[in-house]
C-alpha cells in the first residue's frame, strides 16, 4: 500500500486506498447515515431497496426512475409515484476524525461501524480510501478518507517490536508549548508544561525526554532556563 503524507494527498490518490499518519485533532459524536434506502410506490405499494455506495456515508443513492415492471410484481408506473419511506430505511453509525501532521495539514476521516477508543493528540496510522465530496453540479470538492483500518500503536507499526514501552510522542509536548504560548504570551514555562502534561497522563520524566527530543530536532528553543518557545 502506498504511504502518503497528509500534505501530499491529492488528485492522484482519489479513489485509491493509501496509508497515512497523523495526530488525532478531533473526534465527532456519532452521526448516522442511510445504509439502505427503502422506496415505496404509491400506486401499487411495492418496496424498492437501494444500497448506499459501500462504506461511504457521503456516497450517493440512485433513486428509482420508475416502478418495477408488472412482470416482476410492480406496476411499471413512473418515478413520480415513488417515495422514500424514511422510517423503513436502514441506518448506520459513523463518526468523523480529523488528523493533522506536525505542520498543521489536516485530513478528515470517516469511520463507520465499530469505533475504537482514540485520544486527542494520539498518533495513528490509517489505511484509508480517498474520496471527494463533490457538490452537485460542482467540479471542486474537499478530499477526505474512508477508514479501512486504524493502528494506534505507531511504534509497534514502525519498529515491529511488541514489548517496547508506550512512548509519548513529542508532538503532545509541542502542542502544550504552543497552547501555553498562546495563553501566556512569549514563552512556555516548564511548570506550565508539566501541569498540562499531567492532565494528559504524561510523567515529568517523559516531559523531559520529549523536550530533549524537540530541542534536538530544532522545533523548540530555550530562551531562558526552564522556559521554552516554539520556533
Ligand atoms: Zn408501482
Amino acid at each position: 500500500m502506498k504511504k502518503v503524507k497528509i500534505d501530499d494527498i491529492g488528485a492522484n490518490n482519489f479513489n485509491q486506498i493509501i496509508q497515512t499518519r497523523g495526530f488525532v485533532k478531533s473526534i465527532s459524536a456519532k452521526k448516522i447515515s442511510m445504509k439502505i434506502a427503502v422506496y415505496r410506490c404509491i400506486m401499487c405499494g411495492i418496496i424498492i431497496k437501494k444500497e448506499m455506495e459501500w462504506g461511504d456515508p457521503f456516497g450517493k443513492i440512485q433513486s428509482p426512475k420508475s416502478c418495477i415492471p408488472t412482470s416482476s410484481g410492480g406496476c411499471g408506473g413512473s418515478g413520480k409515484e415513488i417515495e422514500l419511506s424514511r422510517h423503513e430505511c436502514e441506518y448506520e453509525d459513523f463518526r468523523t476524525i480529523v488528523i493533522s501532521d506536525n505542520q498543521g495539514y489536516s485530513l478528515k476521516l470517516i469511520q463507520t461501524g465499530e469505533s475504537q477508543s482514540l485520544e486527542i493528540g494520539q498518533e495513528i496510522i490509517v489505511e484509508t480510501e480517498i474520496k471527494c465530496n463533490f457538490k452537485k453540479n460542482n467540479w471542486i470538492g474537499e478530499l477526505y478518507g474512508i477508514c479501512k483500518k486504524i493502528s494506534v500503536d505507531v511504534n509497534e507499526h514502525v519498529i515491529g517490536t511488541r514489548n517496547s514501552p508506550k512512548r509519548h510522542n513529542p508532538h503532545h509536548i509541542a502542542m502544550i508549548i504552543q497552547t501555553l504560548q498562546k495563553e501566556n504570551g512569549e514563552y512556555a514555562s516548564m511548570e506550565g508544561i508539566i501541569q498540562k502534561a499531567r492532565k494528559m497522563k504524561i510523567s515529568e520524566a517523559e516531559v523531559d525526554d520529549c523536550i530533549r527530543r524537540l530541542k534536538e530536532g530544532g522545533s523548540i528553543f530555550s530562551p531562558r532556563f526552564n522556559e521554552y518557545a516554539w520556533i
